[in-house]
């Protein structure tokens, strides 16, 4: 067996990210790439087939089965240019859930694809939020430059705008759509073609046969001029205002060409931050310190009747996890076994058998672990937890069997420990809402509540569509607001006041008429 690794080195090759996007940005088909340039051949081209798949492993729940989630794509870890990465899934499309959002928490930098055609749409612009508010670094990836597209410097623009973030160009595309036949790395004037494999080739400048040349004759005085006006007007990539989640690098490419990929994730080798220190209650936590630490941001139950095991995803913060060591749970101050661990991916047994920061394993359990809980090695320390995203479905709970209602409620209040979905409690004393930012949460719930409670229930439009914290500098304004709105008013699973609304219209309302309240749609612990 080799000797185990020093944490300084283990977590100084580390790159834990995430790749934000809306969906048919490319996201499938960006990660496959990356794999592919891991060397995690036998992934490739299986992250997609997994959702038309029935599911091989026979104990996952049956909605897991249907739509192929999987457990196996939650964490994809590959070793390239002397870095293990992590990447880390953020669930998509109909399987959208807070667990996306509580993903980000667990990365140190994030890939954010765009469409070239379409720019940043709604459910990126929605996750770049949640990145900032750990200033996250963002690599930027503009694919599809090989379809019609907009105007670069358009994209650029509307990227420094709606998400306030400074932008760098690295590259900068030759031609576009039927035209696109390579990038210009714009520092260094290197040219990458499109039909080429091989190291990109030095340049004099842009307006070298061998970088101009690839163009159309027509195309190519608007090109120089556009080139000039990137190397020139636009900003340059620098590492500090990147490492502080202000400024992006920016790639063009094309994922299901296999083009720019490579740059990119050179570039994450090269620039992205290696595991960061970690916000506990009492400190920073340092990742290279000794002491293993780590928090849960996700959980994963599996349906079988039979087998009531759940699997908690836990971001290691510091220290190194070894398989069989005993940790502490600080919640309940109880031992917990580390015994089966799940490592993802590895292909070397010396990373199969333990874990440093910036890792994630799947730790088995029946339901001891929940989202947010803190691991240690004995210190009493709480990582500041995972925040918590206002629902954007809220349901009312139909139960056709009142004799059930207490059952109910238990089983409500665990799920929602759990992150199945936020429970609500209406201060008025009517039935608790439900609510998820993804519907296929919905389905999860109502099947859980069936076979693991035996609560057969159905939903009905509830009458608010929308729900937000309200907090105050002020004191007393809180309670003032909630007395006046009681009807309009329910806790969340903390006790914390949530202001229920049946439209923008009268959130809007309120917020205009109540300066001193703040209306966030995200609940942090800080
Ligand atoms: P996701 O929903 O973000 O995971 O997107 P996918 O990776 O599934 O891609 C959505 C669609 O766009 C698929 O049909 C892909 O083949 C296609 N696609 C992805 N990248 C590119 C690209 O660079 N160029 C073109 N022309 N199509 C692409």
């Amino acid at each position: 067996m080799s000797a185990p690794a020093s944490p300084e080195s283990a977590v100084a090759k580390r790159r834990t990210f995430a790749i934000i996007s809306h969906p048919d940005a490319g996201k499938t088909t960006l990660t496959e790439k990356l794999l592919l340039f891991g060397g995690a051949i036998q992934l490739a081209g299986e992250v997609k087939a997994k959702r038309n798949r029935v599911s091989t492993r026979s104990d996952w729940m049956n909605i897991e089965k249907e739509r192929g989630i999987s457990v196996v794509t939650s964490v994809m870890t590959f070793e390239y240019g002397g870095r293990v990465f992590n990447l880390l899934d953020t669930p998509g499309h109909e399987d959208f859930s807070e667990d996306t959002y509580r993903t980000l928490t667990a990365v140190d930098s994030a890939v954010m694809v765009i469409d070239a055609a379409r720019g940043i749409e709604a459910r990126t612009r929605k996750l770049f939020e949640v990145c900032r508010l750990r200033d996250i670094p963002i690599v930027t990836f503009i694919n599809k430059m090989d379809r019609e597209t907009r105007d670069p410097f358009d994209l650029l623009d509307e990227i420094e705008k709606t998400l306030a973030l400074d932008t760098a160009p690295v590259n900068w595309p030759i031609g576009r759509g039927q035209h696109f036949a390579g990038t210009l790395d714009l520092a260094n004037n290197l040219v990458r073609r499109l039909d080429a494999d091989a190291e990109p080739t030095p340049v004099s400048g842009p307006d070298d046969p061998a970088c101009i040349g690839l163009l159309p004759e027509h195309e190519r005085e608007a090109w120089l001029e556009e080139v000039m006006l990137a190397q020139e007007g636009l900003k340059r990539f620098e590492e500090a205002p990147f490492r502080e989640g202000h400024l992006t690098p920016v790639f063009f490419g094309s994922a299901l060409k296999n083009f720019g990929v490579r740059d990119l994730i050179d570039a994450l080798a090269a620039v992205a931050p290696s595991p960061r220190g970690q916000e506990a209650d009492k400190r920073l936590v340092a990742p290279t310190e000794p002491g293993m630490t780590g928090f849960v941001f996700k959980i994963q139950a599996n349906m079988d009747p039979n087998h009531r095991d759940r699997i908690a995803f836990m971001r290691v913060c510091s220290g190194r996890l070894q398989r069989g060591m005993k940790a502490k749970l600080v919640r309940t101050g109880k031992p917990i076994s580390l015994t089966a661990p799940q490592f993802f991916f590895a292909q070397d047994r010396s990373i199969a058998d333990e874990a440093y920061a910036g890792d994630v394993v799947g730790i088995p359990n029946h339901g001891t672990l929940r989202i947010g809980d803190t691991l240690t090695e004995g210190e009493q320390l709480a990582f500041n937890g995972v925040p918590s995203f206002a629902p954007e479905i809220l349901r009312r709970i139909k139960l056709s069997d009142p004799m059930k209602a207490k059952k109910l409620r238990e089983a409500l209040q665990q799920m929602a420990e759990e992150g199945v979905v936020q429970l609500f409690l209406p201060n008025d004393g009517s039935p608790a809402i439900v609510g998820v930012v993804g519907a296929l949460q919905l389905d999860v719930l109502k099947e859980r509540l069936k076979i693991e409670y035996g609560i057969p229930i159905d939903y009905e439009q509830s009458r608010f569509n929308i729900a937000r914290w309200i907090m105050s500098d002020e004191r007393g304004e809180v309670d003032k607001f909630v007395d006046k709105n009681t009807s309009a008013m329910a806790r969340d699973l903390d006790g914390a006041p949530v202001f229920l609304a049946p439209s923008a219209y009268g959130l809007k309302y309120e917020e205009d008429r109540h300066p001193a309240i703040r209306f966030t749609d995200i609940k942090t612990y800080q």
